[in-house]
């Protein structure tokens, strides 16, 4: 089994290589990362200008000057010949929890894994410390998945406590919570007197109830939520189409 591994937080970060380390002890593991951190960077791909792509000396891994989109996509209909048999993307270091996944980068990748039609999982680290906890539990569902395979239609979206390993509880199957619109824009000034803005950081939790992603991690449990890429509101259609004849 050949497997792509690929992020947002960039080729160097802590978590790809705890990723890739731990995958490449049951698997063929490449790497195809951006050259540095593009989280935020949702499924945006790179149209108006070449992607540069570099294989890093030290350790193989190939760093693309472009977003993460780019380099799954590239990697699967480019670089890897023959294609990888799965895509797993992270482990981002923070959480991609609730409306989080809207801006992802690291869920985009694996979104755009699946939308190759590859099975897929994005693992996110709630936090900056315990890498290791999340590259065990990404290991686990990676070798469940080589022999017990899900339907295709899905990618999982797995957030780790960041704990260490023999305090998390076990794992939860969530929907999406969701948070509070993000915090309003900080405005400051640049040494010239004109004005700079930055995006302020995401919202508290709003909808953190029973059975979300939030709440699993609350708890001390590994969050796993199946996402689909078809976002067709279905509970909506017939509503519309009773709208649309009535203009
Ligand atoms: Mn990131």
């Amino acid at each position: 089994m050949k497997i792509l591994v690929s992020n947002d937080d960039g080729v160097h970060a802590e978590g790809i290589l705890a990723l890739s380390e731990a995958l490449s002890a049951i698997a063929e593991v490449v790497v195809v990362a951006p050259d540095r951190n593009h989280s935020g960077a949702s499924h945006s791909l790179t149209l108006e200008n070449p992607l540069r792509v570099e294989t890093m000396a030290h350790n193989g891994f190939i760093a693309v000057k472009g977003t993460p989109t780019d380099c799954v996509h590239l990697a699967v209909n480019e670089l890897l010949k023959p294609a990888p048999d799965l895509v797993v993307s992270g482990i981002n270091h923070g959480a991609n929890l609730g409306d989080d996944v809207i801006y992802s980068g690291t869920v985009a990748a694996a979104t755009e894994g699946r939308h190759l039609g590859l099975p897929a999982i994005a693992v996110s680290l709630v936090g900056g410390q315990h890498f290791a906890s999340a590259a065990h539990y990404a290991r686990l569902l990676v070798q469940a998945l080589m022999t017990q395979p899900l339907p295709a239609d899905q990618i999982l979206n797995v957030n780790v406590p960041d704990l260490p390993l023999e305090q998390i509880k076990g794992m939860r199957v969530t929907r999406l919570g969701c948070r509070h619109p993000a915090e309003a824009v900080i405005v400051e000034q640049d040494p010239r007197g004109r004005p700079i803005y930055w995006i302020g950081p995401p919202g508290a939790t709003q909808d953190a109830g029973e059975g979300t992603d939030f709440a699993a991690i609350e708890a001390g449990y590994v969050s796993i939520t199946p996402l689909q890429v078809d976002i067709t509101a279905y509970r909506h259609l017939a509503g519309l189409q009773t709208w649309i004849e009535g203009l």
